[in-house]
């Protein structure tokens, strides 16, 4: 198992405190991987500003194909990077080997092309006698902070844009889920230039916090919860560095009377439960029109209960487990509270499952109303609650009551319907009659506590680059 930083385009331990890594759905350690110390963080920025001059003037096309290469490097090893994030985060394995190591090389492939093609706007004579241009170019080193959710499919989205845009990289994957991350970085070394691209592992108050606060880092793009990102944006505000904060979410998904219920249903049981709930743009806050609330209920109920939950390695599992212990205490705290509160019905799940690791059963609350913390917090977890509406007006008013502002759906037969609640949704995403589809040609990112920026897209490329104005007298 590869377990080392690359800093500087050498492969080197870590020289802080070791960490455990755990398979989830046994609850027992991989292995034991050294942090980087502040040292070891700050050898790896110099390193990453050392290549920037070099790699931010490489042509586009270069950029491409060292891109390219990487693509191919993770097709060619994606059954043992597959099987390592399977291991490391209790993912069914061909969930990870079918579903997300394919849209970790197609992000490297879209940002190859997209490096090839970004643009300033036309050149014009804005004032007699000069002519005035517009140039895109990169940011310089970019400190980027990855959560444990998607680790290598999160690294692929910082890693992708930051680099195709002619920025140098120092990347830190959670610390509990580092396993795909450190193996990249080896076939990472064998690709790129030295310095261009450097991995460090630990915790946020070790290793994160002398990353993002270097002054030599100019960006930091971080996925992970609302908190980090206040921290980490209180934390750099000396140093103004730009952002690019992809927080948490707490997606509405809102099914009207006139709905195919079965449609909805079945999208729910795949896009509320996939990788355990754990996915900030889970289909879990549901308000359903009171015409079909209760046979939708019911129907609901029926398909998470025939959820499976099960091992990695089985090919039936479609639930893992929940990453940690402490996730799954919290996650069954939300869970016991919902169960005191006399209008929520648990109607299946609810509880954790009786085996080994951390898994928690495919839970429904159903009568869950507005104010509940069950409808206004993110659990993260195998859970959905169930809300009864009367009217669009009101869907609307609930689905934007939220602090939260990443992703959305809208279930309806009525175009016209979906149409003005798209224009009115206050959500990075909305989706209609269905849920949780990502391409890496559209633009991925929240609104409100949600974040700002943008992942993946011609849009992600631009937010990893700074205009500047060419002004020439002629
Ligand atoms: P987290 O905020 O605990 O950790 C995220 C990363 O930040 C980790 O690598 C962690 O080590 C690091 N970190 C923590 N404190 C730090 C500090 N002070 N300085 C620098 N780095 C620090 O989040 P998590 O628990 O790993 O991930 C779950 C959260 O991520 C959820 O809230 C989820 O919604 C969010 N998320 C958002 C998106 C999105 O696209 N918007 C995608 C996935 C996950």
């Amino acid at each position: 198992m590869q377990t080392k930083l690359l800093i500087n385009g050498q492969l080197v331990a870590g020289e802080g405190e070791s960490l455990a890594v755990l398979n989830p759905a046994l609850g027992t350690t991989l292995v034991e991987i050294a942090e980087a110390t502040p040292a070891q963080v700050d050898i790896a920025v110099r390193a990453a500003d050392a290549a920037f001059e070099g790699w931010s003037q490489t042509a586009p096309k270069d950029r491409s194909l060292l891109l390219l290469k990487l693509a191919d490097a993770i097709d060619a090893h994606a059954e043992e990077l597959a099987r390592l994030e399977s291991n490391n985060c209790g993912k069914p394995y061909q969930a990870a080997l079918n579903d997300e190591l394919p849209a970790v090389a197609d992000v490297f492939r879209f940002f190859a092309g997209a490096s090839r093609v970004l643009q300033g706007s036309a050149a014009g004579e804005y004032l007699p006698g000069h002519t005035s241009m517009i140039r895109r170019d990169p940011v310089g080193v970019v400190a980027s902070i990855a959560p444990w959710n998607y680790p290598l499919m999160m690294a692929a989205w910082k890693l992708g844009p930051a680099l195709a845009a002619g920025n140098t990289v120092v990347l830190k994957p959670s610390e509990q889920t580092p396993l795909t991350a450190l193996r990249l970085g080896e076939l990472m070394a064998g690709i790129f230039p030295a310095g261009v691209v450097n991995l460090v592992f630990g915790r946020g108050p070790s290793v994160g916090e002398p990353l993002t606060t270097h002054p030599k880092v100019r960006m930091v793009s971080l996925t992970g919860s609302v908190a980090t990102g206040s921290r980490i944006i209180a934390g750099t505000a000396d140093t103004v560095k730009r952002m690019h904060m992809e927080l948490g979410g707490k997606a509405p998904v809102i099914v009207f009377d006139d709905a195919d219920i079965d449609a909805a249903v079945e999208g729910i049981r795949a896009f509320g439960f996939y990788n355990a709930g754990q996915d900030c743009t889970a289909a879990c806050r549901l308000y359903v029109q009171k015409g079909v609330y209760q046979a939708f209920v019911d129907k609901l109920t029926a398909a998470v209960a025939s959820i499976r939950l099960g091992e990695q390695d089985d090919p039936e599992t479609e639930l893992g487990p929940l990453i940690t212990q402490q996730h799954l205490e919290r996650v069954s705290g939300f869970v016991e509270r919902a169960r005191q509160v006399p209008h929520i019905q648990v109607t299946t799940g609810g509880k954790r499952a009786d085996r080994a690791g951390f898994f928690f059963e495919p839970t429904v609350l159903a009568g869950a109303q507005q104010d509940d913390e069950v409808v206004r917090r993110e659990i993260f977890g195998p859970v959905v609650s169930v809300t009864e509406f009367s009217d669009e007006a009101q869907a609307l008013e609930w689905a934007n009551d939220s602090d939260y502002g990443l992703a959305s759906s809208v279930w309806t037969q009525d175009v016209g319907r979906a149409q003005r609640l798209a224009a009115r949704l206050q959500y990075g995403c909305t989706w209609v009659n269905t849920h949780f589809m990502l391409v890496s040609e559209m633009p991925h990112g929240g609104v409100k506590l949600s974040g700002y920026g943008k992942d993946m897209s011609m849009y992600g490329l631009e937010d990893y680059t700074a205009i500047r104005h060419v002004m020439i007298k002629h």
